[in-house]
């Protein structure tokens, strides 16, 4: 059999408190698996000492690599910019707070073996998490599964092991609005399910507060769903049949009895209900329309301030920036 280089993909925000610790689990299960692997390190804009601990970790050993992004860009951005970077036969993508256990990917690398493309985790618990995020988390695939065109496994994260020739078909996807586990599944290639038990955050805080929940399962929505778009029609003929029974009603009032229909309150509500149901629908088609114009500025989706240990990128700053605009 071939020989097999690993890569692993690991997106840090703000983690000196366990990048350490994760790094020693990883390189233990690498090792077990083979010496021909490497890990890379995207800093994703830290304001804490990460870039500072991931030098270190680089200085000591070669086969570590790093990137670090020129600002914050997003946990999905961070992940491409990785995915843009490997070199490996199969690349691990994998959570720098040890949420994902790295012991799993010696399943995954037998399913590969088996002739699976794709391993993705499957997580079968989460400690420690809320209930709310528990909660969010479960609708949140529900809805995705019932909006979109494609079929997302359900409580699926980015920790995966994908070939080669999935990730080169990444690649070739340049949507700024960029849904990773969404983009996988539409890939297609042979794909299967790795149950595992998702622990909790080794140390630190989790970097995805509410709002960017929110706006994550967004994401996903409106980049794999023409649905919201067409609920329009929906909502708009229910409308109408309302208003035709509401004509019907006044008619046969007026007709067959000797009052009028009385006026202000339901004048009132129907005028903010459908005027309510116009903004909503407005606002949605303002959001397709939003990300249209951000696709068509075809800016690059991250931009590089410096790499360590590839030692094919020798200049860094301008010449890297622009090889960035051909890579993705
Ligand atoms: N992350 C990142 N950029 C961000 C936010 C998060 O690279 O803007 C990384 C973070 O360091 C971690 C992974 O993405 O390795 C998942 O983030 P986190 O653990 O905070 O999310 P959660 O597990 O709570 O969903
Ligand atoms: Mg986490």
């Amino acid at each position: 059999m071939k020989p097999l280089l690993i890569s692993v993909v690991v997106p840090c925000y703000n983690e000196q408190e366990v990048i350490q610790a994760t790094h020693q689990r990883l390189v233990g299960v690498l090792d077990e698996i083979t010496p021909q692997w490497e890990i890379i390190y995207i800093d994703d804009g830290s304001q804490d000492q990460t870039a500072q601990h991931l030098r270190t970790l680089q200085q000591k050993e070669e086969r570590v690599k790093v990137i670090l992004l020129s600002r914050n860009f997003g946990h999905q951005m961070a992940v491409t910019a990785g995915l843009d970077h490997v070199s490996g036969d199969v690349v691990v993508l994998i959570d720098a707070d040890l949420q994902d256990p790295p012991e799993v990917i010696k399943d995954m690398i037998d399913y590969w073996y088996q002739g699976y493309d794709v391993a993705y985790g499957v997580r079968t618990d989460r400690q420690g998490e809320t209930w709310f995020k528990l909660w969010s988390a479960k609708a949140f695939y529900r809805i995705i599964n019932g909006l979109s065109d494609v079929a997302i496994p359900l409580d699926t994260g980015d920790f995966r092991l994908m070939d080669r020739r999935v990730v080169e078909a990444l690649k070739t996807m340049p949507e700024r609005d960029r849904f990773l586990r969404g983009m996988v599944s539409w890939v297609g290639f042979r794909q299967i399910g790795v149950p595992y038990q998702r622990s909790q955050r080794l140390a630190g805080v989790s970097k995805y507060p509410l709002w960017k929940m929110v706006r994550f399962a967004a994401d996903g929505i409106l980049s794999f769903s023409l649905i919201p778009l067409r609920m329009a029609i929906w909502v708009g003929l229910f409308t109408f049949v309302l208003s035709i029974i509401g004509i019907l009603y006044a008619l046969v009032l007026r007709l067959f009895t000797s009052i009028w229909v009385p006026g202000w309150t339901l004048l009132f509500i129907s005028t903010l209900f459908i005027g309510g149901i116009q903004l909503v629908f407005l606002g949605v088609i303002g959001e397709y329309i939003g990300r249209i114009y951000r696709e068509n500025k075809e800016r690059p989706l991250y931009l590089v301030r410096e790499r360590l240990g590839f030692k094919n990128y020798s200049f860094e700053t301008q010449q890297s920036i622009n090889n960035d605009k051909h890579l993705v």
